[in-house]
């Protein structure tokens, strides 16, 4: 079956109508939208985006291919109500649907002029672009820790993880990405896409029956932000994907009330207090002892199920994959955080337990270009280059500062002489001038150039110059670590090793 596959995991080549586009304004600043230039809009223009650097139509990026530069448009302002008015007027007289609103829209849709200036590159989501421009509820998990927290935790495709709390979905989008291997229904190779038929043939029916399609499953207990997270993973296109559950994860723990799954690989808790949902991460149920000391903790609200006296009558389901050693990764800022979580890992069996603190820093690459050459030039260092250039430099300088002062000299001479030729009673004044203005220009020939002509041969130059693969290429680091975002820590669950598991080994890979 074919399925159309998210722009987070295939966004083609070009921006194409009713998916996700990405406006990149700056390195970091960034605008998500929903390409739909034909939907009801208050510009002739369709649907507009307006940034501090223009106003861009959505007509203006559909179609485009990811990574072009889209110049601003001069959007149609005037018509703005207008617009609006008609509408409503048609709606009033003849009643009609939203849908011929979009069609009348469609008709009418002027074409956008463009701007005199102002840019944007237009961008495919990605999850490090969502994580930058996604409508933030709360804090949120960068790439530098999620990329670090994924690969930790071994996450590749197919595999399952569990997620809580959901937030503002950064992570979600990064671990999604990270297990997709395909649709569910869908015949898949590894890596997500479908078969072509000779793919199939080579594809045995034993690894066809047992590949199992990556899956995230997602726990938050705030209903609008489990609400509006819902939506955005329905417009992505994940919802195949991402179990969303609405719940208070230290009360219900994480089994699916529908018995299926998560069948967890990974686990990732970015809670306020993750020890309280560890009692509902194991493989059996945890002893009373155990539990009592995972929330012995009189600052900790004591969980539901644990502190409830009567036994309870629903057999015990772990959420883990039986299968496998399960990961996990717990993200605190705060090292009492760390404490509570590690001493409750411990008591529930987990090992290879530790701590890392990210302290992830910017590098600003760019192209160093130094020399007087340079000199007007925007992003150029004028300083000279080398002991030549200075030397030439300063050569220049007195160069021109003898030709001034011996100028000046001549001058207050001739003040002089003309003085003692008008005590003689003689006229010298009209001569005098000609002579003056003969001299200096004369003087002033083969003098080294003025800041001005040094400029205008500056500029002259800069028409036949690529500044961008000029200079050397440096790079410099952030001077301050912005800030300590958390305190991840790991463990791992290994899996239950029954007398048969051993049996099963010694008989497979045993002496015979
Ligand atoms: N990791 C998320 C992201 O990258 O966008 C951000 C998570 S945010 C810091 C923490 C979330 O945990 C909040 O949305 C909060 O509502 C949720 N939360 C707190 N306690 C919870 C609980 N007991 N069960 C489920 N979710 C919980």
């Amino acid at each position: 079956m074919a399925v159309t596959p998210s722009p987070f995991l295939d966004p083609g080549t070009h921006a194409s109508a009713n998916n996700l586009g990405i406006l990149q304004l700056r390195r970091d600043q960034l605008i998500p939208a929903v390409l739909s230039p034909h939907a009801d809009s208050d510009y002739a223009e369709g649907k507009v985006e307006n940034t501090r650097f223009g106003s861009f139509p959505h007509s203006t990026l559909v179609g485009q291919p990811w990574g072009t530069q889209i110049l601003a448009s001069v959007v149609d302002t005037g018509s703005r109500g207008k617009s609006k008015k008609r509408k409503r007027n048609g709606d009033e007289e003849n009643g009609e649907t939203a849908n011929s609103n979009a069609k009348e829209a469609k008709r009418d849709l002027v074409k956008a002029a463009t701007a005199s200036s102002g840019f944007a590159h237009l961008v495919p989501p990605t999850p490090e672009t969502w994580t930058l421009s996604l409508p933030h509820r709360t804090q949120v998990v960068y790439t530098p820790d999620y990329s670090y927290i994924l690969q930790r935790l071994r996450v590749r495709p197919g595999d399952h993880i569990i997620e809580a709390g959901a937030g503002s979905g950064s992570f979600t989008h990064a671990s999604v990405r990270a297990v997709y291997n395909g649709y569910p229904g869908q015949e898949e190779t590894s890596n997500g896409r479908e078969d072509t038929p000779e793919e199939a043939v080579g594809v045995s029916k034993k690894r066809k029956r047992t590949q199992r399609n990556g899956a995230v499953y997602s726990f938050e207990y705030h209903e609008p932000r489990a609400r509006q997270l819902r939506v955005e993973i329905k417009d992505h296109g994940l919802e195949s994907l991402v179990t969303l559950t609405h719940r208070d994860v230290y009360a219900d723990g994480f089994c699916l009330d529908d018995n299926s799954g998560p069948d967890a690989d990974a686990i990732f808790l970015d809670l306020p207090a993750p020890w309280q949902a560890l009692q509902y991460l194991t493989r059996s149920p945890p002893s009373s002892a155990a539990l009592k000391s995972v929330s012995s903790d009189p600052s900790t609200p004591t969980p539901t199920t644990s502190a409830d006296p009567t036994p309870s009558t629903t057999p015990f389901r772990s959420p883990l994959n039986p299968r496998k050693a399960v990961r996990i990764c717990t993200f605190s800022p705060c090292i009492e955080q760390v404490t509570k979580t590690v001493s409750a890992l411990r008591t529930l069996g987990w090992v290879e337990i530790d701590m890392v603190e990210l302290n992830a820093k910017r590098l600003d690459v760019r192209r160093e270009r130094v020399g007087l050459a340079e000199e007007g030039v925007r992003g150029g260092n004028a300083s000279a280059a080398t002991v030549q250039e200075a030397v030439q430099r300063l050569r220049d300088v007195e160069g021109r500062a003898a030709v001034f002062h011996s100028l000046q000299k001549e001058k207050q001479d001739e003040i002089m002489r003309r003085a003692e030729a008008r005590k003689r009673g003689e006229n010298v004044d009209g001569d005098a001038k000609v002579g003056k203005k003969d001299k200096e220009s004369e003087r002033l020939e083969g003098v080294p150039p003025s800041k001005q002509d040094r400029m205008e041969k500056v500029k002259k130059e800069l028409e036949s110059r690529t500044l961008f693969k000029e200079g050397r290429l440096v790079h410099r680091t952030e001077p301050e670590i912005k800030t300590h975002t958390s305190y991840l820590v790991f463990a791992v669950l290994p899996r239950d090793w029954t007398k048969e598991d051993e049996a099963k080994a010694r008989k497979k890979w045993g002496k015979k």
